[in-house]
């Protein structure tokens, strides 16, 4: 994937493969593969049987190009090196419970036949030729499955909806305009296993009575954008995307549309207005896109981690999925782990799992031997979470109640030399500068919300600088347009709530 070429993947994938093709390594062969999650390790190389599951690997991390001849001789001994070795029995790998990442780092994400071989496409197949649409709603039901975008909003229910429509015309679209700093769930999703996405897409064209889907991606995701293109095309040529699918009536084509990095492009609403080809701009609702969306039609957006729940749920029955997590919160969900912390990357446990376990086992703690201060989830929309909240279940409500969200999944950890006011800025400046405009409670409010934090950081500004905050935050969250607007003072309450002492401090230290 992405950050592991960054850290220098493709030499060592170069020197593998001319290593392998000597002939004194006959019998390995190199695959290419996506994300294995521990980003902080990369690059990574692991060693198995073909297809094997990454437990069942031998995994070597911070790989050099010139480790190849030595990992090739190991390979082919069966006795593992020591040196790169990196335990597959580390809480970080042992923890997670992978659904959607099931294939990551495992599948070749540009090959077919790879996805197929792991069990790719037979949900669609299943679902196509014994399943009418009403039959794949009630598992997408019974699942209990919630939107991975951040809105929670249980997609049964949506699917339903969309599908009751009365209209000819209806479009699926796959939201992937990840923008929140720190998030790369859908990237790396994208990146390592996109077939998977596609099937999804597929499954809930078939379900709602759709012939036509868009991937909306934003251009900053070039690798991300090529696999897709890839895996649609060879979709195509295997007839699982466009006429007659397994020889049913069925039909349904799939477009890629790539967003210029508008984080309002995310708004469902701004997003269907980019596509359409006007500027991105959030409009009010209603009406909703399941009633009026694209061009008018009616249309399903989910975002890509959801999409890619649907094969597992058509595969293993909607019952299967919502034995996992809790209550209100069914299945697994992706976190990306940036910040602070030891082992940054990606990965999935079942909701519902211990903040403190994510951070301290998963994660490995804080690098340098220093405390944790704070978590920050949600993103822009979000807000952080201190130490004393760690044993918090995260899940869709328990995290509402500290005045944070789930959100998508980005997670940054935060240590103790971490200024609260000076994240708090942070976001608000995000906000200000990705605010489309559209309405002045947060095109005039994010601007002056930054001006006045900037002067509390600078400690130039007074008590009633703090007030007028407060009272800000109040208004724009109330009178904006767009969820963007509405959430942009969350960072701000959040870190007033649980590290107050910090902005009273910025004052005191004025003249
Ligand atoms: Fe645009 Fe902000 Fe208003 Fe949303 S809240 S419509 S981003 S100006």
């Amino acid at each position: 994937a992405a950050s592991c070429q960054s850290s220098g993947a493709l030499p060592v994938l170069e020197a593998l493969t001319t290593g392998c093709d000597a002939s004194d390594h006959a019998g390995c062969c190199v695959k290419q593969v996506g994300c294995m999650g521990l980003c902080s390790a990369g690059p990574l190389v692991a060693i198995a049987a073909k297809d094997a599951p990454l437990d069942q690997a031998q995994i070597y991390r911070d790989v050099a190009a010139t480790d190849a001849p030595e990992i090739l001789t190991s390979a082919k001994t069966g006795t593992p090196m020591e040196r790169l070795h990196c335990p597959t029995e580390m809480p970080f790998f042992a923890r997670q419970q992978r659904i959607v990442l099931e294939n990551s780092g495992i599948v070749d994400p540009n090959s077919f036949k790879g996805y197929v071989a792991l069990g790719g496409y037979h949900a669609m197949v299943h679902a196509l030729t014994e399943m009418t649409p009403a039959e794949v709603i009630a598992e997408v039901t019974t699942s209990g499955l919630r939107g991975r975008g951040g809105g929670g909003y249980p997609t049964g229910l949506k699917w339903s909806t969309v599908a009751k429509m009365p209209a000819t015309q209806k479009y699926v679209i796959c939201n992937a305009d990840e923008g929140d700093p720190g998030a790369f769930m859908d990237r790396a999703i994208l990146e390592s296993d996109p077939h998977r996405v596609l099937e999804g897409m597929a499954m809930a064209a078939y379900a709602i009575g759709a012939n036509k889907g868009f991937v909306y991606i934003r251009a900053e995701y070039p690798l991300a954008v090529e696999r897709l293109k890839t895996a649609i095309r060879k979709a195509k040529r295997a007839g699982f995307i466009g006429h007659h699918i397994c020889e049913t009536e069925f039909n349904f084509d799939i477009e890629i549309r790539l967003g210029a990095g508008a984080f309002v492009c995310g708004e469902e609403t701004a997003l269907m207005a980019s596509i359409e080809g006007g500027r991105g701009q959030p409009r009010p609702r209603p009406p909703y896109p399941a009633e009026s969306g694209l061009w008018g039609h009616p249309t399903l957006i989910n975002n890509v981690e959801t999409y890619a729940n649907i094969a597992p749920i058509v595969r293993e029955g909607g019952d299967w999925f919502a034995g996992i997590g809790t209550e209100r919160s069914k299945g697994t969900k992706v976190f990306a782990l940036a910040g602070a912390i030891c082992n940054t990357g990606l990965i999935e446990v079942p909701m519902g799992t211990p903040l403190r376990d994510i951070i301290e086992a998963i994660g490995g703690g804080i690098p340098g031997g220093k405390a944790f201060k704070a978590v920050q989830t949600g993103g822009p929309s979000g807000g952080c979470i201190p130490e004393a909240h760690l044993d918090i279940p995260v899940d869709y409500d328990s995290l509402k109640t500290l005045g944070t969200i789930m959100g998508s999944g980005g997670m940054i950890v935060m240590d103790e030399t971490s200024s609260m006011v000076e994240v708090a800025r942070f976001f608000m400046e995000f906000c200000m500068s990705e605010s489309c405009g559209k309405c002045i409670p947060c095109r005039a409010g994010t601007a002056q919300m930054h001006g006045l934090l900037d002067r509390i950081v600078k400690g130039e500004a007074g008590r009633q600088d703090l007030a007028l905050l407060e009272e800000l935050c109040e208004v724009v969250q109330a009178t904006s347009l767009c969820g963007l607007g509405q959430t942009a003072p969350n960072p701000v309450l959040s870190t007033l709530r649980y590290f107050r002492a910090e902005y009273e401090q910025r004052l005191l230290e004025q003249a």
